[in-house]
């Protein structure tokens, strides 16, 4: 029996709790309530472990690749780097991406994986994670051969749960989302993204264009509408900024999972996705960091923020997404999303012992007046002093060290830009 306590707790399916303790065993929770633990934490709050919805932890050390580009091009760029990398490469920079990701008080990420490697690099640290393998292309056969090979580079692990990603309409047939769907394993795409996916798949025209030879031919429909026929509660969506009401009806309707990515949005210069709507129509929704690619980094608190900066700005309204709603994006909302629910991403008896603590020291927000709004306000990776996974320590700050792994990970980026 293992217990923490700190001067609050928020356990993300019921009130804070001042003065509160988390207590587990055998890697589950079995107590949450007021009292001291084993170790006690000042000036700071036990939250669940933080869950990412959306990652690619093999492209930790991708940053500024095509920076300004537009989308299209963007995407161009990325291809063309990455052959210069081999599978061993892969796992260093995915490494890289799972300490940072512990290292942000992120305990589960939805990742979508190229190689393979980031399932091998979320084992090796600890991360849990659910990998989606990315497959591509019109035959179900080819989409096929792909799985099995990425399958076996990414091995097995009890904390890594694979799934497989037919990568994006503009990359893949209907009959590759359905195949993928038969397999009966977690289910999740890119979908409308920007507006050069929608301007290929409507009229194969568009910055996307000179990648013709990669992609998937115009369906004469956006997004959402190509892939209506194969819609439903198993297929997690990433993104979906470029959705009429139309399309948000449908996804409502179909009860799809939604993944919310404003800064990596943002800086593709893609757009702002309704969330506000997404959440009036009572959709699943997760938040997501995407990774270096199109973001700085897989900081979580940074991506809350972003959220709040988004939906505040677009409805021109204070309320519109408020810190509690925040959280919860990449808590028990997030868990719902991933269908994860009760599992992961609250402090519930019977759930994973996932746990973050957060310091909020010195901070704005010291002393505590609402635990939510400085948790969501003043998080940073810089405060997290220890990520519980599976009730094993990952990291703790000022012990764990990563600079073997930073070094490797800049070796590989060096070939890239080489
Ligand atoms: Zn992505």
């Amino acid at each position: 029996m293992t217990s923490l306590s700190a001067g609050w707790v928020i356990p993300a399916d019921g009130p804070p709790i001042r003065n509160g303790r988390v207590t587990w065993a055998d890697g589950l929770i079995v107590d949450v309530s007021e009292g001291p633990g084993d170790r006690h934490f000042d000036n700071a709050v036990i939250l669940p472990g933080l869950i990412n919805a959306h990652s690619h932890l093999e492209y930790a050390t991708y940053a500024g690749f095509g920076d300004g580009e537009p989308f299209g091009t963007w995407i161009g760029t990325h291809v063309v780097r990455k052959r210069a990398l081999d599978f061993a490469d892969m796992v260093a920079i995915a490494t890289r991406g799972a300490a940072d990701s512990l290292t942000a008080g992120i305990t589960t990420t939805a990742d979508y994986s190229f190689s393979g490697a980031a399932a091998v690099a979320a084992a090796t640290l600890g991360l849990r994670a659910i990998v989606y393998l990315e497959v591509f292309g019109s035959d179900p056969a080819v989409a096929a051969a792909q799985f099995t090979e990425k399958r076996a580079a990414a091995g097995s692990s009890p904390l890594v749960t694979l799934g497989v990603s037919p990568h994006a309409p503009y990359t893949c047939s209907l009959a590759v989302y359905e195949w993928c769907l038969s397999l009966g394993i977690p289910v999740g795409t890119h979908l409308a993204e920007s507006a050069n996916e929608n301007e290929w798949l409507v009229a194969g025209t568009g910055p996307m264009a000179p990648n013709a030879a990669i992609l998937a031919p115009p369906t004469g429909k956006r997004a959402v509408q190509t892939l209506e026929p194969v819609l439903g509660p198993d297929l997690l969506c990433a993104h979906c900024v470029e959705v009429t009401a139309d399309d948000i009806a449908l996804l409502a309707a179909r009860h799809v999972p939604v993944v919310h990515c404003p800064r990596s949005n943002a800086l593709l210069g893609c757009g702002v996705a309704p969330l506000a709507e997404f959440l009036a129509a009572d959709m699943r929704v997760g938040l997501g960091t995407d990774s270096p690619a199109s973001t700085p980094s897989f900081d979580i608190w940074e991506e809350l923020r972003a959220a709040i900066y988004a939906a505040r700005g677009r409805a021109r309204r204070p309320d519109a997404l408020s810190a509690a709603a925040a959280l919860d994006l990449v808590t028990g909302g997030a868990a719902r999303a991933l269908g994860l629910s009760g599992s992961i991403g609250t402090l519930t008896p019977g759930a994973k012992a996932d746990v973050t603590v957060l310091s909020l020291a010195g901070s704005p927000y010291d002393p505590v007046e609402d635990p939510v709004v400085a948790a969501v306000f003043g998080g940073a990776p810089e405060r997290i002093l220890e990520t519980i996974v599976d009730g094993t320590t990952r990291y703790r700050q000022g012990e764990t060290s990563w600079h073997e792994v930073h070094s490797t990970a800049s070796a590989a980026r060096a070939r890239m830009l080489a």
